[in-house]
């Protein structure tokens, strides 16, 4: 059979995986696939059939006007949204390709493989040490103390905080910077082993060396986990980011290579926002 009709027998993942392989370049799974997703609180409808991959071990920039629904969005991807009685999520999530809305998983475990970090870093009101060893131990990670400091060890280190307090791992988590606060909130998502992280607006509270510093992170980040972060900065997300989606109104208006998004967005919409004529 010809390339034509064999392409139309392949489903287009499988198309898109052999294509790639052709031409040398390496397809990206994709984490995370978001089918005709609307989100309601109440009566009000937030997001409106958003259709969005997120593809494995890149950064997913979500950018828009404020109240166009970033956060709806990011919070339907780990279930954050349940804990909101007023909210309704329809169309389907698919995660490792199932229907996270639709199965026996947990939300618990869900959350850990599909981590999140906040806007305002929140460590718990505890010693460093016990702010990041607190997951593996709740979710039986570790086997006795050793594992357990080894594991604390790399989540900090992976998060680029090991060296600033290695010496004083028994002091508050809230008693450091909070550049160094949302490192070890990051260390602390880290340290449960997700395959994702939600960041939502990570660096708005922070100073401007503080938020280079996470950017830094966020790139070294994306080689082991997938990253979706919603930033009001169109700067951060040009630097972290591989593929951009312009939300509007509770609409994906356009998403697309980064680079394709801010040099040459398809619509006008898009335009508009980035060339700062409204946001
Ligand atoms: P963004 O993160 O882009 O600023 P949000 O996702 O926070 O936008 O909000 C999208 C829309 O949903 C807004 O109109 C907002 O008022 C509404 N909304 C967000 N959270 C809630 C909530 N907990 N209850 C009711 N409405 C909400
Ligand atoms: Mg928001």
């Amino acid at each position: 059979m010809d390339s034509s009709t064999m392409s139309q027998t392949l489903d287009s993942t499988t198309a898109a995986t052999i294509n790639a392989a052709l031409e040398g370049t390496e397809a990206k799974r994709n984490a995370i696939t978001a089918r005709n997703v609307d989100v309601y609180y109440g009566e009000k409808q937030a997001l409106n059939k958003i259709n969005l991959d997120i593809p494995e071990r890149e950064v997913t920039a979500l950018i828009g006007p404020s109240g166009c629904g970033k956060s709806t969005f990011l919070r339907c991807l780990n279930r954050m949204n349940d804990v909101i009685e007023s909210c309704r999520v329809e169309g389907e999530i698919l995660f490792d390709g199932e229907d996270i809305y639709n199965t026996d998983l947990d939300p618990v475990l869900l959350r850990a493989r599909v981590g999140m970090v906040f806007q305002k870093p929140n460590p718990f009101p505890k010693s460093i040490y016990e702010n990041v060893a607190y997951g593996p131990k709740l979710h039986g990670i570790a086997e006795n103390k050793a594992e357990l400091d080894e594991i604390v060890e790399k989540s900090l280190r992976r998060a680029s905080i090991w060296n600033e307090v290695k010496d004083r791992l028994d002091t508050p988590g809230t008693g450091l910077s909070g550049g160094q606060q949302q490192r070890l909130c990051i260390a602390r998502a880290i340290a449960i082993n997700p395959e994702v992280i939600l960041m939502d607006e990570p660096c708005s509270a922070l100073d401007p060396i503080a938020t280079a510093k996470i950017e830094e992170l966020i790139d070294e980040l994306r080689e082991r986990y997938t990253i979706a972060i919603v930033t009001h900065s169109m700067q951060q997300a040009a630097r972290v980011s591989q593929k951009t989606a312009f939300f509007h109104l509770g609409e994906l208006v356009e998403v697309g290579d980064t680079d394709q998004v801010f040099t040459n967005p398809v619509d006008g919409r898009t335009q508009g926002y980035i060339t700062g004529r409204f946001g």
